[in-house]
């Protein structure tokens, strides 16, 4: 086995004893390997031990790299765990199955037309910025209930979760506790939180969703945006 396939392995593992000895652990919990920055040498080993799910940052990188292994893929699902400009929204959408990070209105209206305009609705995510950090991304936990609305409610969007990428260095249990119970509130039944560091942490909390990059593929070979 190569060393991405071992350690993707190595992580499957762990998440499944994560989950038998949470209390309340979601009904499934998703693996969203992230590829961002790695190249094919490790990501086909991944797709050859019958690994689906990927999920990159941004979306030139995704464009560049995923049509040619969807193709020799079936079965792909490809995930946006980063920011989303408007004028991106036409690539993403004709890319992605899932997107992680719808956080404001005007995002979630350019997402509606495109969706109707292209026929394809990916599954959506709400990013919620728990720790209310001024240069992240995402909505501010109170004004979530209210996005959600707008984009689920009033647009027809296909949102069926919230995601969060809890501050650096803090305890991140209270921000996975305060996704899960915005979730429950609004009534959305997925969640996607925890990264190499801390996803059995999250997994305590009900993660449907982790993603994971550095533990399956090491290091990344440059600095990426988040
Ligand atoms: C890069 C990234 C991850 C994966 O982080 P690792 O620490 O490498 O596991 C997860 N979520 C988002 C939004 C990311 O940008």
């Amino acid at each position: 086995m190569s060393d991405s396939a071992e350690a993707l392995a190595a992580i499957l593992a762990r998440i499944e004893a994560a989950r038998k000895s949470a209390i309340a652990p979601a009904p499934f919990t998703t693996l969203v390997a992230v590829t961002k920055t790695h190249g094919e040498d490790v990501i086909r080993p991944v797709l050859l031990a019958g690994h689906r799910s990927f999920g990159e940052n941004r979306v030139q990188e995704a464009k560049a790299k995923w049509p040619a292994l969807k193709a020799g893929f079936p079965g792909v699902e490809l995930h946006l765990i980063g920011p989303l400009q408007t004028n991106k929204v036409r690539e993403a959408v004709a890319l992605f199955d899932v997107i992680h990070t719808l956080d404001r209105p005007k995002l979630a209206d350019v997402l509606k037309a495109e969706c109707e305009r292209a026929k394809r609705w990916p599954t959506l995510f709400v990013e919620v910025n728990t720790g209310e950090e001024p240069q992240k991304a995402g909505v501010a936990p109170k004004d979530a209930p209210s996005l959600i609305a707008h984009a689920r409610d009033e647009l027809g969007l296909p949102v069926k979760g919230l995601m969060c990428i809890p501050p650096a260095g803090e305890n991140p249990a209270p921000h996975f506790a305060l996704l899960q119970k915005l979730a429950r509130e609004t009534g959305l039944a997925l969640l996607s939180m925890g990264m190499s560091e801390d996803f059995e942490t999250a997994i305590r909390f009900g993660a449907t969703h982790v993603r994971i990059g550095t533990a399956i593929f090491g290091a990344r070979k440059q600095p990426a945006k988040d």
